[in-house]
């Protein structure tokens, strides 16, 4: 089984609502659903909004809150859950690392969901860079699960699209 990775904000897609139009077009061509998993499916670009989204991809689009990066959300300071919460704050102080991973609302339940989809997913987040998104994590949770072989992050979106394999997947090979 195949999934694919993508950020929309960056130099590597096109500006505003042309790339919401292209995201469609590599959606019919390569018969994905996008799985959204940004925590708030909201944008200051209304084109990357939900319910933008929703009319854009019509039965090809999913909001999967689970799988949202709770560390993400700006403009209020809401406490989802202290103790967790200072446990990561703690963890790279009691491990010497210095990386703060992201924490996923549920994981579980959202891997069982993007694995219900009917057709490939594209699980999507706003973030230009795989390494630099909580869809890393995802990634990495996902690939555990029974049956998937390959997550490939599409880079650029244009002219053609670029598929890079993150994990698995023979390197010269077509993911159409
Ligand atoms: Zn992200």
């Amino acid at each position: 089984m195949l999934f694919f990775t993508t950020g929309y904000l960056g130099d590597r897609t096109p500006k505003g609502d042309p790339k919401a139009a292209r995201l469609r077009q590599m959606v019919m061509e390569q018969d994905w659903i996008v799985a959204d998993i940004r925590d708030v499916p909201w944008s200051q670009a209304p084109c990357w909004r939900k319910a933008a989204l929703e009319q854009i991809l019509g039965g090809r689009y999913v909001h999967i809150p689970q799988l949202g990066n709770a560390t993400k959300r700006t403009g209020q300071i809401t406490i989802r859950d202290m103790e967790a919460g200072l446990d990561r704050v703690l963890a790279p102080v009691r491990t010497g690392s210095t990386s703060y991973a992201p924490l996923i609302r549920d994981m579980e339940a959202g891997l069982d969901r993007v694995l219900a989809l009917p057709r490939p997913a594209l699980l999507l987040c706003c973030c230009p860079n795989f390494f630099d998104c909580h869809r890393e994590e995802v990634a990495r949770a996902l690939v555990k699960r029974p049956g998937v072989t390959n997550i490939v992050e599409i880079t650029h979106w244009e002219p053609m699209y670029t598929a890079v394999p993150i994990f698995g997947g023979d390197r010269e090979g077509s993911y159409a």
